[in-house]
């Protein structure tokens, strides 16, 4: 088998997928595979499809709960897919590329509309499955359009107006599709404001977040108006725990696995959350993060 993955791209066999995500959980992987370019990419899920084999789409693992059991298929991640090409004020952007590296780079070409994104970790692809926003911007706000590898196995380039997307959704997070690349539009603007920018968002990110921690971002998105690490907060469920899994005291909206946590541990005390958190304030939380089955 592994031999036949080989002719996809790099392929690393029985890996350990805590070091693959965020938590730093879960079991272990069959394979890995990292194609060479979209047209490896492509063959790769067809053969994948024919023979029947289950595989599963990894950026960083930032968004993600994967579960404690191993998994019989074949990751695939696009660290290969990392081509940034931009012209007249577009960028043309493979979906590997880190979501923080192509900030920067644009950044280092005098474009300054991307910097709210710098610091936010994952891939081009994965921002564009969640419509990864901060500081009062969102990553569709900028996108011309993304091309898909679609349903049927046709490559298609689908312009932004055709996408259907709102807070931290899209359609793609529904579909079963894979993002190969996209076009972002491109600002100029003061570079030296923009780097003042960076440096309060991760001051502020320092502050306000449990970096350094085994976490994997926000757990629930805001409900409308509201603050969901206000509403755990005020629920009193800082510091609350199941297993190795407790809720942060320094952002109660961030779950962090400071102690070999289970991924059965993290789902636990979601349920807990939301469950206190709906019967204190009438409130349904809204899960962020992607609980995966395999
Ligand atoms: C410390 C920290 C801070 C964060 N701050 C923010 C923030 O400010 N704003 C915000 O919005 N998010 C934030 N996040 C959450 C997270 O970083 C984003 O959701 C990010 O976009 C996830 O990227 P990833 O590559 O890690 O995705 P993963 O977790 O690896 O995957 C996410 C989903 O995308 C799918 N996917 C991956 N690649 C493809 C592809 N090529 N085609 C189709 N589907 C694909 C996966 O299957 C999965 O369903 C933060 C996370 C952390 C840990």
């Amino acid at each position: 088998m592994k031999k036949i993955l080989e002719k996809y791209g790099e392929v690393k066999e029985n890996i350990d997928l805590k070091k693959y995500n965020t938590y730093g959980i879960g079991g272990k992987a069959r394979f890995l595979v990292k194609p060479l370019d979209i047209s490896n990419l492509v063959s790769l899920i067809k053969y994948l499809k024919q023979e029947n084999m289950a595989y599963f789409l990894l950026g960083s693992g930032s968004n993600v709960i994967l579960p404690d059991e191993d998994f019989l298929g074949v990751i695939i991640r696009l660290d290969n897919l990392n081509k940034i090409v931009i012209q007249d004020d577009l960028a043309f952007i493979e979906g590997g590329v880190p979501l923080t590296f192509f900030s920067n780079y644009c950044l280092s070409l005098g474009y300054t509309n991307l910097v709210f994104c710098n610091g936010v970790p994952g891939t081009v692809a994965s921002a564009l499955v969640g419509n990864v926003g901060c500081f009062k911007h969102e990553i569709y706000e900028y996108l011309v359009d993304v091309t898909i590898l679609n349903e049927k196995g046709n490559i298609e380039k689908i312009a932004k107006e055709n996408i259907q997307y709102s807070y931290r959704y899209t359609e793609f997070k529904k579909r079963n599709i894979v993002i190969l690349k996209a076009t972002f539009k491109l600002e100029k603007g003061s570079v030296s404001i923009a780097e003042e920018k960076i440096k309060e968002q991760i001051l502020f990110r320092q502050k306000n977040q449990p970096l350094g921690t085994k976490n994997a971002g926000s757990v629930f998105g805001n409900p409308l108006n509201n603050s969901a690490g206000k509403l755990i907060e005020e629920a009193g469920l800082k510091n609350r725990r199941v297993g190795g899994a407790v809720v942060s005291t320094k952002h109660a909206n961030f779950i962090i696995n400071d102690n070999n946590a289970k991924s059965s541990d993290i789902i636990s005390l979601i349920e807990i959350i939301k469950k206190e958190v709906k019967e204190k304030y009438n409130i349904d939380l809204k899960l962020e993060q992607q609980i995966v089955k395999w």
